[in-house]
């Protein structure tokens, strides 16, 4: 009976274009970009932070340099003063030689310090390559899953649009009483058809009364499963 082959035929696309809309959600949750990008964003407010870091501590670098630059020429000048004879005064001597105790003081200090100081930038320096390295590769991934999302989204999009045009096509080839019998049955059962196999429903996998089984073979009417109520169609 053709119609009852129609429907079976309307049947097989349901099914896969269901498959399909289930893929299509899976494959969405599969790829969570959202996540993706987080990490992204993450990194990128890392590696401007670790720049600004930097900057700050060259600036700060380039005072204490000039800072020591400022106490090594007053000690020259202290020096000078100390030992080129013209001071005389002994209170006056003394005051200097304490001074520039004072200034190599400084010194010591001021250059522990730069030395920190570059030990710093040294630090952040690594920091900042390997974040950005990592960044880096987040990037490339991010690009090939998207490819591998964008390949697989096609695919499934233009399956779904084939199995609604091969839907429509084949509803409009079916009787309008039977294909809204069709989908009444389908709309409480997940399915509206079911094939008889052996003697038995596959749609509800029980044994139909011979009388039924019967009727199905020598009546052209359409049967219904008494058990679950689902349209039947004489197996393969
Ligand atoms: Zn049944």
């Amino acid at each position: 009976m053709e119609q009852l082959d129609l429907l079976w035929d309307l049947e097989l696309h349901h099914d896969s274009l269901s498959f399909c809309q289930k893929s299509m959600f899976r494959l969405r949750n599969k790829f969570n970009f959202n996540e993706v990008e987080k990490k992204i964003e993450k990194a990128e407010d890392k590696v401007i932070y670790l720049r600004n870091k930097k900057e700050k501590m060259k600036l700060m670098l380039n005072k204490y340099n000039s800072k020591l630059k400022d106490y090594n020429f007053k000690i020259n000048e202290i020096e000078k003063n100390l030992y080129d004879g013209n001071t005389t005064d002994i209170k006056q001597l003394e005051f200097l030689d304490i001074e520039k105790d004072k200034i190599k003081k400084m010194i010591n200090e001021m250059e522990i310090e730069i030395l920190e100081q570059m030990d710093e930038v040294d630090a952040t320096d690594e920091e900042l390559l390997l974040i950005e390295w990592e960044l880096e590769e987040i990037k490339i991934e991010n690009e090939e899953i998207q490819k591998e999302y964008s390949e697989q989204e096609r695919l499934l999009s233009s399956k779904i649009i084939v199995e609604k045009k091969n839907i429509l096509e084949i509803e409009q080839k079916i009787d309008k009483e039977l294909l809204d019998k069709y989908y009444n049955i389908k709309k409480n059962k997940g399915s509206g058809i079911a094939e008889v196999k052996d003697g038995v429903c596959c749609g509800c996998n029980m044994l139909l009364p011979t009388i039924q089984l019967d009727r199905l073979h020598n009546d052209d009417k359409i049967t219904l499963c008494e058990n679950c109520g689902r349209i039947l169609k004489i197996g393969p």
